[in-house]
């Protein structure tokens, strides 16, 4: 499955000898870099849903348009047509929430590093004069504005019931439905929309300006709303992306509608929510950290000068810990618990330290960004390069409806990594007794730890693209 093209990519980057001296590692070839952020990037493309995509530039991964049908409003006689949007991870599912965190992670990283970004990762907008992450990006956007009610209010999701079994995505047949809306998802909604409207405004002013509608009356009726937590309701199974606290959400809004409009009202919300408490994290659920990249990075200088150094002071100690860990690791990583999904974890700290580092330059902040991009790429105790396609140590059978339909890895894709708490049969029967950091299968059955998902790569494309430039 590997092409010669990703045996280059991970030759140049890998460090396969442990004891290598951590701060040597780096994008030490940029065309190389810039081929595995090509890979990383046409995941999204590959993961596009409603539309065909043609063998000429998905091969093996072509398919029909799927999921096409209309979808039953949850509990409902109304039926929407609501098509677009990138599969979610291994299932066929469309989360708003984790929808917007692969948006920002991919915004912030153009917004920081344009010059990483192609207009040649051999999709179908390839050469029309748009970096090809924003053109992916706006066929989510498109699928999120049809996510919107009237109202200004964001369904939570449009998923079936229950997953299917490993079926190419036309075959996934089954009722779909949409679910009712949730704060958490309106505000992320409301959040995106806003930062991508000065990213779009020179692209197509229409466009923009329509995302910066919808994201006003998203928090509008955010303003209007209670929290409204989401459930999934008895007898559905699919991914629940539930979040009972949406003060972070609304925060993220506040602080990406003042960077879109400048207006005031949205910067005094913003204070308010920041002095109340928020995560400063950059998870699905937890997006503080995107509020505080956002009015701390944007284009806008904020005028609130004490949020502005509260902002910056987070960073920084935040950095400093996480060094500190990363310094300590023989691998040179800043987590110690390995969570479902911890090559997730892993690589959003290494965000968070390249944004320390454009904050307070620091070379100690982005070598320990480096071991952290290094571990993902095989510097970790299995010895496995955890993007597919891209070595002959990458996982072949990745929990990926897809690839298993395909018989062959989709390559690009970043897998969850080792999860010490066995959450599947697999893990369980296969893993118990190893060590944490090793409790990884590349198993299509053990969809704790190697799943892949959308706002796994979108994490892993920000720390490829502003590492890459840094080294460069
Ligand atoms: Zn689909």
């Amino acid at each position: 499955m590997e092409s010669m093209k990703s045996q280059q990519v991970s030759s140049i980057y890998l460090p396969m000898n442990k004891n290598k001296n951590l701060s040597q590692i780096g994008m030490l070839k940029n065309p190389i870099a810039q081929s595995l952020i090509q890979s990383v990037g046409r995941m999204f493309y590959l993961q596009r849903c409603g539309v065909s995509l043609n063998a000429n530039l998905a091969g093996e991964f072509s398919h029909p348009a799927c999921h096409t049908a209309p979808a039953r409003v949850f509990r409902t006689d109304t039926f929407l047509h609501i098509s677009g949007g990138w599969h979610d991870a291994g299932d066929y599912g469309r989360y708003v929430v984790p929808a917007c965190k692969a948006v920002a992670d991919l915004l912030l990283a153009f917004r920081a590093t344009p010059e990483a970004f192609g207009d040649d990762w051999n999709i179908p907008e390839s050469g029309n004069g748009v970096a090809d992450v924003l053109d992916e990006v706006r066929f989510e956007l498109e699928w999120l504005l049809r996510m919107q009610r009237d109202d200004g209010g964001v369904y939570h999701k449009i998923t079936c019931a229950y997953f299917p079994d490993m079926i190419a995505p036309q075959q996934e047949t089954a009722d779909q439905f949409v679910f009712p809306v949730s704060t958490a998802a309106t505000g992320d909604f409301s959040a995106v929309m806003a930062m991508a409207y000065p990213l779009y405004e020179s692209i197509d002013r229409t466009f923009a300006k329509r995302c910066l509608r919808a994201s006003v009356n998203a928090y509008e009726f955010l303003m209007h709303s209670k929290p409204l937590p989401f459930h999934n309701p008895s007898g559905v199974v699919t991914g629940e992306y539930g979040d009972e606290n949406d003060s972070d959400e609304r925060y993220f809004a506040a602080c990406a509608l003042y960077q879109a409009t400048g207006q005031p009202n949205y910067l005094s919300d913003a204070s308010m929510l920041y002095r109340s408490g928020r995560s400063a994290d950059f998870g699905w659920a937890d997006v503080g950290g995107y509020g505080n990249a956002v009015l701390y990075f944007g284009g806008r200088v904020c005028e609130d000068d004490i949020l502005v150094g509260r902002i910056r002071a987070d960073l920084i100690t935040t950095a400093e810990h996480l060094c500190e860990k990363s310094e300590n690791s023989p691998f040179g990583i800043s987590i110690d618990e390995f969570l479902w999904g911890s090559n997730m974890y892993l690589l959003n700290n290494a965000m968070t330290l390249l944004m320390a580092n454009d904050a307070q330059a620091n070379e100690r902040y982005v070598s320990a960004a480096r071991a952290h991009l290094a571990y993902i790429l095989g510097n970790n105790p299995l010895g496995v390069n955890f993007v597919t396609g891209a070595d002959e140590t990458s996982p072949k059978h990745p929990h990926h409806r897809p690839s298993a339909a395909a018989g062959r890895a989709m390559p690009g894709m970043l897998v969850g990594g080792p999860d010490q708490y066995l959450h599947d049969l697999a893990a369980k029967t296969l893993l118990a007794g190893k060590p944490d950091s090793e409790r990884y299968l590349d198993s299509v059955e053990s969809y704790s730890t190697n799943e892949v998902a959308i706002y796994w790569n979108s994490v892993l494309l920000y720390v490829l693209s502003r590492l890459n430039k840094l080294d460069s």
